[in-house]
Formats: C-alpha cells, sequence, structure tokens
C-alpha cells in the first residue's frame, strides 16, 4: 500500500508548523476559520485568524491580530503597502499561506487597536 502525499498535506503540515512556532516565538494563536471573532469596521468586516496572548506590559493581549490584506479591507486603504505604518504596539511578523502566489510569504501581523486607530487618524 502506498501513502500519497498531496499538495495539501504538506501545506496543512507547514500550517500546522507555523502555528506552533508562532504561538512559542510570539504567544500569537491561530484561531480556525469560522472559529474566531468577526471584526467589524464601519461596512467592512473580516474574520479573526489570530489572536495575541502576549503580555505587552500591563497583562494578558486577547486581541485580534489582522494581516495587512484585512487591514486594508477595514481601513478601506489599498494604495499602500503598509496599511498601519506607525502600529502602538510592535506588528508580529509571522509566515502566511499567500492564496494569490500560491506560496507562504512573512507578513506582519497588526493588532485590531492599531487598525482602528489607523481608521480614526484617516477619518480625521
Ligand atoms: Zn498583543
Amino acid at each position: 500500500m502506498t501513502t500519497a502525499i498531496t499538495l495539501n498535506d504538506l501545506i496543512e503540515t507547514h500550517l500546522n508548523e507555523i502555528a506552533q512556532d508562532a504561538w512559542e516565538k510570539h504567544r500569537v494563536m491561530r484561531r480556525v476559520h469560522g472559529d474566531g471573532r468577526v471584526l467589524q469596521l464601519g461596512a467592512a468586516a473580516v474574520w479573526e485568524l489570530w489572536t495575541c496572548h502576549a503580555d505587552h506590559g500591563y497583562g494578558l493581549c486577547g486581541e485580534p491580530l489582522l494581516t495587512p490584506a484585512q487591514a486594508s479591507t477595514l481601513t478601506g486603504l489599498w494604495n499602500d503597502d503598509l496599511p498601519v505604518p506607525d502600529p502602538k504596539i510592535p506588528a508580529v511578523e509571522i509566515e502566511q499561506l499567500d492564496s494569490a502566489l500560491d506560496g507562504f510569504l512573512i507578513d506582519d501581523l497588526y493588532h485590531f487597536s492599531d487598525v482602528t486607530a489607523e481608521i480614526q487618524k484617516v477619518n480625521g
């Protein structure tokens, strides 16, 4: 009997490695899709994919973390590689599956509070 390893298996394995790594290095936890909170700002909404369990000096954080694409969806600003140029809490670098590139790349995760602060800045 042979065991076929599919690309999906490899991706799933690597996603699990990333999740493990993110937890050990950054205390960032991956949410099962659809299991996280819905983050809504104005008319836009995204699923929570990552949650921060780090302590930034004032107890357990617990904030949702957003990918740049998610942050752009909420801010409505697509013209910038850096949707949150000056986050109050440093962005967390995590390898992520990019469906557009069909591969993995390192991306920043932003705290929800920094994304909402950015929107308030833009809206004056
Ligand atoms: Zn945090």
